[in-house]
């Protein structure tokens, strides 16, 4: 009697799982393709294994069309996602998608497609790392509003020190301002900047994953957070942005991926819109459902701790 009932109520709960799964569509969210800070290429290959198996590519784009228009989710459609526009996308992500016959959404950050600068917040990343000679998690807004930290491989909490220029360039309002921060703490630590096309995809290579398939979204002009309080330079450099897309890939529907992942700001959603973007995509955690706030997509984080496949989603 009793076993019955577990039965019955697992049968149920079975068939609420699938139609959930079948309800939502997970958006992935990949960063460097690394073993620390990220999925390495062993945890890359058995992600993009596991899509290929169960389910149907669709880019942020499309998955936006969608929503908008009302229409009933495809069946087993995933989202997969790169922010940063780093190198590694180009060189490792490409070809491994490609192998699988997948297609993704490329998240890029416009300085480092027409004047091959470097976002300021990864330049820093860089040259703590350089000089460190290993690889670091870094803690982000809104952590920095208490103290700035970065986790070592081990996920230890590391404290650096009080006046870390980490804050002043996640803040600077000041796009020359950070580039001055960052350019002062290359020099402290005996460290040259690289060359842009040594950490970021050119613009060449973003158009050729653009002519495989692959969809580019905006990412920020300079990586800059959107809850940055010089609301005047977020709203010209966000705009700007919108124009580095057009200008790099034509008038097509460009979806936006929030830098940092996520705002505080209730009308941020209104002001990605109204500059021409079609989505935009948080790291809040979840999957999306029709009806959705197609400004504030929630995605799913995979590194290397990410379980494949990854945990089911309730919401
Ligand atoms: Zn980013």
């Amino acid at each position: 009697m009793m076993d019955s009932l577990v039965k019955q109520v697992r049968a149920v709960g079975g068939n609420v799982y699938r139609r959930h799964l079948r309800r939502d569509v997970p958006i992935l969210c990949l960063h460097r393709i690394r073993d620390v800070n990220g999925a390495g290429p062993a945890k890359l290959a058995e992600l993009l294994d596991h899509c290929a198996d169960r389910y149907q590519t669709i880019t942020l784009g499309e998955f936006a069309t969608i929503l908008h228009a009302g229409r009933a989710l495809p069946r087993n459609a995933v989202v997969i996602t790169f922010d940063d526009g780093t190198i590694d996308h180009f060189t490792l992500a490409a070809p491994a998608l490609a192998a699988r016959g997948l297609s993704a959404t490329f998240a890029l950050i416009g300085c480092t497609l027409f004047e091959r600068a470097l976002p300021p917040l990864h330049a820093y990343m860089h040259l703590i790392e350089t000089a460190a000679g290993r690889s670091f998690r870094f803690g982000f807004p809104p952590v920095l509003a208490e103290r700035d930290w970065i986790l070592d491989a081990d996920g230890k909490r590391v404290l650096l020190a009080d006046d870390c220029p980490l804050r002043r360039i996640v803040q600077a309002g000041d796009p020359a301002l950070a580039a001055d921060v960052v350019t002062a703490l290359g020099e402290t630590l005996g460290i040259p900047l690289p060359d842009a096309s040594d950490l970021f995809v050119t613009l060449d290579q973003a158009r050729a994953l653009v002519d495989a398939g692959h969809e580019p979204a905006g990412h920020s002009l300079r990586h800059q957070d959107v809850d940055e309080p010089d609301r005047k330079t977020w709203l010209r450099d966000l705009h700007a942005d919108f124009d580095v897309m057009n200008d790099a890939f034509g008038r097509r529907p460009h979806p936006y991926i929030y830098p940092f992942g996520r705002t505080r700001s209730p009308d941020v959603h209104a002001r990605i819109r109204d500059a021409g973007f079609c989505c935009a995509a948080t790291t809040q955690w979840g999957a999306n459902r029709r009806g959705d706030d197609p400004f504030a997509l929630r995605r799913i984080g995979i590194d290397n701790r990410t379980p494949i496949p990854w945990p089911p989603i309730y919401r």
